[in-house]
């Protein structure tokens, strides 16, 4: 089997290809510098650029497409253009897969499309799941626009799982990014601590896209989070007992809008807790139900 990896070369993609390459699977990675997949993957792993005519040729029933690619939400105060960065890298990358799909003799057996749970909006204290509707705010307009891309490939005949992954906890992404902080005992909820965090353990993470990958039967929407979501002041509190440094102070909503905007109140002062409730009715096992277990998986 191949897989054809859209923005491979980020947090989720390496992990995923680690994955993927220990289960006998030949990968291509889809990026603006090919360059780079060499350096990261070293030999054996194809690096292709977006606008390489060839890579419709590659597709056939026994490739999967994995389309990660886009502007990072989380690096940055949210200016106008980096928000059309964000909306318009996700949703080009779509379209271009939609077009190589139309140009390729034959139909590629599955696109595997990412989303995230901000789909929902903000949701402080009910849990959703993939029954419930598209939320309001920038980044569910983002998930709708992003997961609408490739909408019409199912039309197509195309087998299509859409993954609305939540706070993924690895080595890198958010938790990298939380840690400093936490060592030197400053670290803390942002605002009140009740928004929810629905996280998932890098190990589901990539373990839940190969089971869609490999499922022939899968086709949707799933939710890629843990299923027991926390809300922030609790996840706050496991890090510190994990690190061994307990918090002490919420982080305050003012001077985080003031810091980072925009992106303060939709990334950092809300959240949902969601549930992975089609991925669970479809068999697939969490090996971190927890947090606890997940967070002493990564940290201790
Ligand atoms: P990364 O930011 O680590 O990687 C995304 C990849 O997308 C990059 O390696 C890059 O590949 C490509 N990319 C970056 N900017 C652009 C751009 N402007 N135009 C086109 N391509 C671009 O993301 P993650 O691996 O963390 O996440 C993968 C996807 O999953 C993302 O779309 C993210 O929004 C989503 N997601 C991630 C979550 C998380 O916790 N990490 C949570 C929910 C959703 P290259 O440079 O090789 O072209």
């Amino acid at each position: 089997m191949r897989a054809i990896v859209a923005g491979g070369t980020g947090f989720i993609g390496r992990a995923l290809i680690d994955e993927l390459r220990d289960n006998e699977w030949e990968i291509v990675v889809l990026s603006r510098t090919p360059g780079k997949v060499a350096e990261v993957f070293g030999a054996g792993v194809i690096g292709m650029r977006w606008d390489n005519r060839d890579w419709p040729d590659i597709l056939d029933k026994d490739t999967v497409i994995v389309n990660l690619a886009g502007e990072s939400i989380a690096g940055g105060r949210w200016t106008e253009a980096r928000k059309k960065r964000i909306l318009e890298s996700r949703v080009h990358a779509g379209q271009r897969i939609v077009e190589a799909v139309r140009l390729a003799d034959s139909l590629p057996g599955a696109l595997i499309q990412a989303s995230a749970v901000g789909y929902y909006g903000i949701r402080e204290s009910s849990t959703v799941d993939e029954r419930n509707g598209p939320g309001e705010g920038f980044l569910a307009e983002v998930a709708r626009q992003w997961e609408q891309s490739t909408a019409v490939l199912e039309e197509m005949g195309v087998r299509r799982a859409v993954i609305r992954t939540g706070v993924v906890l690895g080595d890198g992404g958010a938790l990298k990014q939380m840690l400093p902080a936490f060592k030197l005992f400053m670290g803390g909820p942002p605002g009140s601590g009740l928004q929810g965090v629905s996280w998932i353990h890098m190990a589901d993470e990539v373990g839940a896209i190969r089971f869609l990958m490999e499922n022939g039967e899968t086709s949707g929407i799933f939710n890629l989070t843990a299923p027991n979501p926390v809300q922030f002041r609790k996840f706050a509190r496991l890090l510190g007992e994990t690190l061994g440094r307990p918090y002490s102070l919420n982080a305050p909503a003012f001077a985080l809008r003031f810091l980072f905007g925009e992106m303060a109140d939709e990334v950092l002062l809300s959240g949902q807790l969601a549930l992975p409730s089609r991925l669970q009715e479809a068999g697939y096992a969490f090996r971190f139900p927890e947090l606890e277990a997940a967070l002493a998986d990564l940290l201790v």
